[in-house]
This record gives structure tokens, C-alpha cells and sequence, in this order.
């Protein structure tokens, strides 16, 4: 089977498909930040690939390009290893991908942030930047609630009552990470850190440590595989009807 990662194929490969049995592009949009001592600091771009590769399979008409690996992150900055970009950098390497996958034969771009402090910076860019592209309508995946309740259902179905009010290093992302990239969580390090961000004004004024010293919010020592993977298919399963959903708005129109 053909790979749906671009960076995968010739672009031989993808003149072939690209307006034939390929009309869709996903752009994951991940992050370099620090999530606890247990993740490592590419967690969010690691998530957000996975997501990506995996609805892209099943929507069976769609590519991935390559993730941007980096974010907005500032108040994760005190933390050894966090890469922080500004929202207009952000909107910039948007644009510049979008700039250069305009023409190339597909119909959609799909803008998946999976990081929660790109959502707003991303749902901003793409108001900005649709308006302009010749072939491409943008289909920006922004909405941090729904996030959030495919998160809480994966976790129900998973047979659990524990639920995340904010999600960062905790029992989430660390089942989902143990799904994933199993090798690269250290379980020597799981322990719980703090409920619930408390104080918004204090992470933005303070830094994430303020709240957090290990900058871990959560649990994750309940994590499994087994939990991470109905996680996984829960956003899997939401985002590719979110997608579908839109696509046949956009044809219809
Ligand atoms: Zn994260």
C-alpha cells in the first residue's frame, strides 16, 4: 500500500494521485515542549502525526505533509528543551506550506493542531489565510472543546472515571504515548502532578512552573497502552466524520 506520508513519496508519486484519487492534504501541527520528566519535549509533534497518519488511512483519499514540529509554547520557556515560535512565525510556515501545496492538484487542507496553545493562534491564521489560495479551501481542526470530549470519551470507553480538565503530561498523553512510542516513556518517572491548571493568570504571567514544578498536570500513572490506543481511535473517529463532514459542505456549496 501506498505510504500517506508525503515525505515518503517521489513527487512522481504525488503528481500521479494529487487530483485523482487524492484531494485532501493534513498538516499536523505539533510542538517542542516540555511534558514532564516522563514525555519527551516532542510529544505533542509525536500525537499529532500519529492522529494524522491514522485518519489519513481511513479516509483513503488523503496525504500528510510533513508536521511543523514547533509551536507556541511560551509559557513553557523556563523548561530545558522547549522551542517556542511566535503566533506570526506560526501563521507564517502555514502560509508558506499552504503557498506551496496551492496548485499541486489538491482541494483541501486539513489544519491539525495538537497542541493546546495552537488552537487559537491556527483558528486565527486560517481566517487570515483562506481567503487567498487559488485551489486550496482550508479545513482548520480548531476546536479545543471538542478535543477535549473525544479525549473524555476515548477515556470512557477505556473503562475509566478519571477525566483531565486541562491535558498536559498527565494520564492522557501518556497512554497515548505509551500506544504510540512505548520506548520513549520513562516509567521510572510517572508520578502525578497537579489537578487542573488552577490559575490561568498565573501560567501567563508566571511560567508553566508557577503551577506545575515537574510540568505535569494529571496523572499518569493511570496511563496503559490499552487506555492510550481508545484515546487514539476516539479522535481518530471524530476527526475523520469532522472531515467528511466538511468536505461535503465545502463540494456542495
Ligand atoms: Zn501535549
Amino acid at each position: 500500500m501506498r505510504s500517506v506520508k508525503m515525505n515518503e513519496l517521489a513527487w512522481t508519486s504525488i503528481e500521479e494521485v494529487a487530483g485523482q484519487e487524492v484531494h485532501t492534504v493534513i498538516i499536523p501541527i505539533g510542538a517542542t515542549e516540555q511534558h514532564g520528566p516522563h514525555l519527551p519535549v516532542g510529544t505533542d509533534s509525536m500525537i499529532g502525526e500519529e492522529i494524522s497518519t491514522r485518519v489519513a488511512n481511513r479516509l483513503g483519499d488523503t496525504l500528510v505533509a510533513p508536521p511543523i514540529q514547533v509551536g507556541c509554547s511560551p509559557s513553557h520557556s523556563d523548561y530545558p528543551g522547549t522551542i517556542s515560535i511566535s503566533s506570526d512565525v506560526l501563521k507564517g510556515l502555514i502560509d508558506d506550506y499552504l503557498d506551496s501545496l496551492d496548485g499541486h492538484g489538491f482541494q483541501f487542507a486539513v489544519l491539525l493542531p495538537s497542541h493546546g496553545g495552537n488552537f487559537p493562534p491556527v483558528e486565527t491564521a486560517a481566517a487570515e489565510l483562506a481567503p487567498k489560495y487559488s485551489e486550496l479551501s482550508l479545513i482548520p481542526i480548531v476546536d479545543l472543546n471538542r478535543f477535549t470530549e473525544l479525549i473524555n470519551q476515548g477515556l470512557e470507553e477505556a473503562g475509566l472515571e478519571y477525566q483531565e480538565p486541562v491535558i498536559h503530561g498527565g494520564g492522557t498523553e501518556t497512554a497515548m504515548m505509551m500506544a504510540i512510542e512505548p520506548s520513549r516513556v520513562r516509567n521510572s518517572e510517572l508520578r502525578p502532578g497537579n489537578e487542573g491548571l488552577k490559575s490561568r493568570s498565573a501560567v501567563l504571567n508566571l511560567g508553566f512552573q508557577s503551577v506545575t514544578d515537574a510540568g505535569v498536570l494529571g496523572d499518569p500513572t493511570v496511563a496503559t497502552p490499552e487506555i492510550g490506543e481508545h484515546i487514539i481511535t476516539s479522535l481518530v473517529d471524530g476527526y475523520t466524520a469532522m472531515i467528511e463532514h466538511e468536505r461535503t459542505r465545502l463540494r456542495n456549496w
